[in-house]
């Protein structure tokens, strides 16, 4: 066994109470045997079998859980600077996804992408989000669109998720957009999804959840609903993007469809609000995608006030978010939402577990949890995210171990 000593304050973010509350313990130590926590508390409480163990020194860092990206679609190929320059010049996202750009070229270019080559692009992303403090990423496919290239992608994070220690929570998302091909005949689409890849990736094992993007430019809230009734018959979970370019009565979709997590929702209604408070589904904001669009903030009080957990993740993708950096997106959680900073790291720990349907496994530090944890330099969380640096991650830990590459 092992004990961390030393810890200035420890934050355990255990799921109870409000989002805001995060469970502080100053002066702190924690303990694990293995993968797994067995002791966590003030540091004068350690009981005398855990002193004789082997002790490490926190040097009186700040102690928080791993950090969880509970929305990311971390495979694809080639990038999209070009379009980012567009942007900047004004073009809008739609506008640019109706003339061929957008999502359609890098599902292009994600087709050609060897296998191998996309495990190692990946890869590198996963070893630079886990300095960060990132010690789970749910994955999304979705650059695929066709049974080969979707299959291509989810045996990626399966391979991933047997050989490099970061957490692997992969998700089936062929209901990106309906691709060029099926232009005109999209039904021919939804039945490919629901007939033939739907049943193959969960045959399979390799998703754990289903996504659909409900948007005027992606899939009807009909369609979605074809779809993901056939992924709960095959035993798949449930994720939607919705709301997130007008609003398309989505979070009530979301609430109906028994969704584990709602994405984007900047534009969700009052209504939906109140749907997916009664449903129990998270609400999941991204700060990055909102700010690299243009587009107004997520209204995280009107969801943390009628008693939705919200969930902070970065959405990293090479158009709209082509950034991973959970801590930034969380220091905009912060400027943008108007969330606290306790808010916010609820929102990337335990609130992004409950997203992954996990909760009783990671995204708090309590005996029993996995020992996914970070050392940071600063002195208080506030701190953390007001003096925002590029990374002041000092350790990080998955399932007992040091990260290092
Ligand atoms: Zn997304």
């Amino acid at each position: 066994m092992t004990v961390l000593t030393n810890i200035a304050t420890l934050a355990t973010c255990r799921l109870e109470g409000g989002q805001e509350q995060i469970h502080e313990i100053p002066d702190a130590a924690l303990a694990w045997e293995g993968p797994t926590i067995t002791w966590v508390g003030p540091q004068s409480d350690l009981p005398q079998t855990y002193k004789d163990g082997k002790q490490v020194d926190a040097s009186r860092a700040l102690v928080i859980p791993g950090l969880i990206d509970c929305h990311t679609h971390l495979a694809f190929g080639g990038w999209r600077a070009d379009e980012f320059e567009l942007r900047c010049r004004g073009a809008e996202y739609l506008e640019i996804a109706r003339h061929g750009g957008g999502i359609s070229s890098t599902v292009s270019a994600t087709r050609r992408m060897a296998a191998d080559e996309m495990k190692k692009k990946a890869e590198g992303f996963l070893v630079e989000m886990a300095r960060l403090g990132v010690t789970t990423v749910e994955c999304k496919s979705g650059y695929g669109l066709d049974v080969e290239t979707e299959l291509k992608i989810l045996e990626v994070y399966r391979r991933l998720k047997e050989e490099q220690p970061v957490g692997i929570v992969p998700t089936f998302l062929g209901a990106h957009i309906v691709p060029p091909e099926y232009k005109s005949k999209r039904q021919e689409y939804v039945a490919l999804l629901t007939e033939t890849l739907i049943p193959a990736v969960a045959l399979r094992g390799l998703a754990d959840f289903c996504d659909v993007f409900v948007e005027d430019t992606a899939f009807t809230p009909e369609e979605a609903r074809q779809i993901i009734e056939t992924a709960k018959r095959y035993g798949l979970r449930v994720k939607l993007h919705v709301d997130q370019l007008n609003d398309g009565n989505g979070a009530k979709l979301a609430a109906e469809l028994g969704a584990a997590s709602a994405n984007h929702l900047e534009y969700a209604s009052e209504e939906g609000i109140r749907a997916m408070a009664d449903a129990g589904v998270v609400a999941v904001t991204m700060p990055l995608a909102s700010l690299y669009l243009n587009q107004p903030a997520f209204p995280a009080r009107s969801f943390i006030d009628a008693g939705v957990p919200v969930a902070v993740a970065t959405d990293f993708n090479p158009g709209s978010a082509p950034s991973y950096h959970l801590p930034l997106a969380m220091m905009l959680a912060c400027t943008m939402s108007r969330m606290t900073p306790s808010e916010v790291l609820k929102g990337a720990t335990a609130c992004a577990a409950l997203a992954l349907g996990q909760a009783d496994r990671i995204g708090s530090l309590e005996p029993g949890k996995d020992a996914d944890f970070v050392l940071l330099n600063a002195p208080s969380i506030n701190h953390w995210l007001y003096h925002f640096r590029p990374n002041d991650a000092i350790a990080t830990y998955i399932k007992g171990n040091m990260f290092s590459v």
